[in-house]
């Protein structure tokens, strides 16, 4: 029983630097991993997303004078959340979580590589404009549905979700192999967003029993 090729599983930012202890800890972060393994070994075709900052990115606070994490900004492309220096490129906070067991995962897209873009989602970089190359890809292998997990909830997953929809997939978060960050009430402006772009929520208990046969 398994997912096949029309189904994508895109697992998002298991890094480090993501998980308790790291430069951008998400709550409960860790919690994920079990979850996505089973998840992972449900379906044929997985795709992993690495948040993948040059030194002096844009949307660190550190980069910005006097200006402190957390608050927001006005950059060329619009509002910019700034956050603690993370995932920079090839360090051990932009590694993988060691937990993460997707063997079979076929790409690694690495989002917001242009120093002066942000990227939270997997398909569209922060100036809405620059894409990954996701959508082309999932395409030519014929995927029609994407299911999101990963970090965070209110953030790269559902940015990655809502493009997944405007690029025409079907989409779908699994709610409990995510976490959120929830800033001034981001998870439930997330959630509203989400359904309101039919985006659908599930539960991994309903997506592994839901598992056509191959
Ligand atoms: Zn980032």
């Amino acid at each position: 029983m398994s997912y096949g090729a029309q189904d994508c599983l895109l697992v998002i930012d298991v890094q480090n630097d993501f998980m308790p202890g790291g430069a951008l800890a998400v709550p409960r972060g860790d919690e994920v991993v079990p979850v996505i393994n089973r998840l992972a070994q449900a379906f044929a075709h997985v795709v992993v997303t690495q948040d993948w900052h040059p030194a002096g990115h844009a949307s660190f606070a550190a980069s910005h004078a006097g200006a402190q994490p957390f608050q927001t900004i006005a950059l060329p492309y619009g509002e910019q959340v700034l956050w603690p220096v993370h995932c920079v490129q090839d360090t051990p906070g932009a590694a993988l979580h060691a937990g993460l067991r997707a063997p079979h995962a076929r790409l690694v897209i690495r989002k917001g590589h242009h120093r002066d873009v942000d990227s939270y989602s997997a398909f569209m970089e922060a100036d809405r404009a620059t894409r990954t190359g996701l959508a082309g890809y999932l395409r030519e292998h014929g995927v029609r549905r994407v299911f999101c997990a990963g970090l965070a909830t209110d953030y790269c997953v559902a940015w990655s979700a809502l493009d997944a929809r405007a690029a025409g997939f079907e989409a779908a978060v699994i709610e409990d192999a995510c976490r959120a960050i929830d800033l001034d009430g981001s998870l439930a402006r997330a959630w509203q967003e989400l359904a309101a772009a039919g985006v659908q929520r599930v539960q991994s208990a309903d997506v592994l029993a839901a598992a056509p046969a191959r």
